[in-house]
């Protein structure tokens, strides 16, 4: 049975990477009817943000990645777990006791000299650091890259197991936590590769068995580098809020690092999960590429209905234009929605009339006398109908020796505002007769004064 886990330290707002390593683990677990476990790893005190937990749950949930068990560190601490486990290393002389000052560790507790001063004194108390063995050369192979990975242990420095507030850190709690949950398969960020070798000594002491380890690739940032969370725009949450779909950015990120065999890009969760393979995984490190996500948005707004989109714009952008108002302007400008939150700038010309841009009339010239003929055209239809509009009217433009392209785009500026609108016969049905001659005579008017 695959049992996968996503273990994720609650120290801010999920990420992009941490979703991209729970779809994976979720995805490997679930191909094979297997389990997928959520476990929250928050045995560093000092960094632990409480409302972090809520937001790794909530998110999960948002992305369907749904867990089969649930445990917290800190709980499984209560029960002495990690401590006795520490201890018996240490009666089985494969971890020791050390005294030294906190500040004479290097990062992630590893001693500051290879060897630790304290391994060999014997003593009763203090915190609980790994033995590592000399002249060994120790490795693994990892399912993701499909390569071996070795070390000399001559290069492994001694690493805190159990802190002197009776906290494990990472390499104790983490891998007795896979041991005991018969974690199948881990699958991490590439940051834990250099204390792999610290993870391999604790597998072998504890039991002599080890899951499966794959690290997975580096998300590049499209402004050089590795996406980081100072620089980059890289919170779950934040591209919820921007209007990108669940859908959308679950699909962006599955092909973050993972192809299929036949280069096939649009996948569901439960798509994915049918066609996961471990060989898709990528070597090389993937590009965050937006343009790729707003295209994947676009697909997915694109296959919703328009009342759907109606409740997605209501939730998530503060407007108070009626439902029924959303849900007919949808189907002038939904081709053009990238994401949810464009619906406001998209639909604002239907609200308040553009200011006039001049310098959008290749000729301003000819636009006046399309508008003014385009003024006497409307002004005198009753029946304000598509039908209406358009009865006769293209006619009238030949007649007058005008390519029919240009004179709409005339209407459509001083109507619209830009180049690229909707249909402008379907704006002005929306607009009204009133509004849609009062915003010609201002562009007539414009032109005028500036001439
Ligand atoms: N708690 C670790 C982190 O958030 C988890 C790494 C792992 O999956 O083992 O980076």
């Amino acid at each position: 049975m695959t049992r996968t886990r996503f273990a994720p330290s609650p120290t801010g707002f999920l990420h992009i990477g941490n979703l991209r390593t729970a779809i994976y683990a979720y995805a490997m677990a679930k191909h094979d009817h297997g389990q997928f476990i959520l476990r929250i790893e928050d045995t560093d005190q000092e960094r632990y943000k409480p409302e972090g937990i809520d937001d790794i749950k909530k998110n999960l949930t948002t992305f369907g990645l749904k867990w089969d068990e649930y445990y917290v560190q800190s709980e499984r601490k209560k029960t002495g777990f990690y401590q006795k486990i520490a201890e018996k290393l240490v009666s089985q002389n494969h971890a020791f006791y050390c005294q030294c000052p906190a500040k004479n560790a290097k990062e992630e507790g590893f001693s500051s000299t290879l060897r630790d001063p304290c391994r060999d004194k014997k003593l009763t108390s203090g915190a609980i650091k790994l033995r590592v063995p000399d002249d060994e050369k120790i490795s693994y192979f990892d399912f993701v890259l499909q390569k071996e990975v070795s070390w000399d242990t001559n290069t492994v420095y001694d690493a805190t197991l159990l802190k002197t507030d009776g906290f494990p850190t990472y390499h104790l709690a983490a891998m007795a936590d896979d041991l005991d949950m018969k974690i199948t398969h881990i699958l991490r960020g590439h940051d834990w590769m250099p204390s792999t070798p610290v993870h391999l000594l604790v597998f072998r002491f504890l039991t002599g068995n080890q899951p499966q380890i794959g690290h997975l690739t580096d998300i590049q940032s499209p402004n050089g580098g590795k996406l980081s969370k100072r620089r980059d725009s890289v919170f779950c949450e934040q591209f919820i809020n921007d209007g990108y779909l669940p859908e959308a950015i679950l699909n962006f990120v599955i092909l973050l690092g993972w192809a299929p065999k036949d280069n096939r890009e649009l996948f569901t969760l439960s798509e994915f999960v049918q066609h996961f393979d471990p060989k898709g995984f990528q070597k090389s490190n993937p590009l965050f590429t937006q343009d790729k996500l707003n295209w994947l948005n676009g697909h997915y707004i694109r296959q919703k209905s328009d009342i759907e989109i109606t409740q997605l714009v209501k939730t998530l952008v503060k407007t108070n234009i009626p439902e029924d108002k959303i849900t007919q302007l949808l189907p002038l400008i939904k081709d053009r929605l990238v994401k949810i939150t464009d619906f406001v700038p998209l639909t604002s010309l239907f609200f308040e009339a553009p200011p006039v841009d001049l310098a959008l009339f290749t000729d301003p010239a000819v636009s006046l006398e399309h508008l003014k003929s385009g003024v006497q055209h409307l002004s005198s239809i009753d029946n304000w109908t598509k039908q209406g509009l358009e009865l006769g009217w293209t006619d009238e433009i030949k007649a007058r020796g005008w390519k029919v392209g240009d004179y709409f785009m005339s209407v459509r500026i001083a109507i619209c505002g830009s180049r690229q609108t909707p249909p402008t016969t379907d704006t002005m049905l929306v607009l009204g007769k009133d509004e849609t001659l009062k915003r010609l005579e201002t562009a007539i008017q414009s032109i005028n004064n500036s001439s």
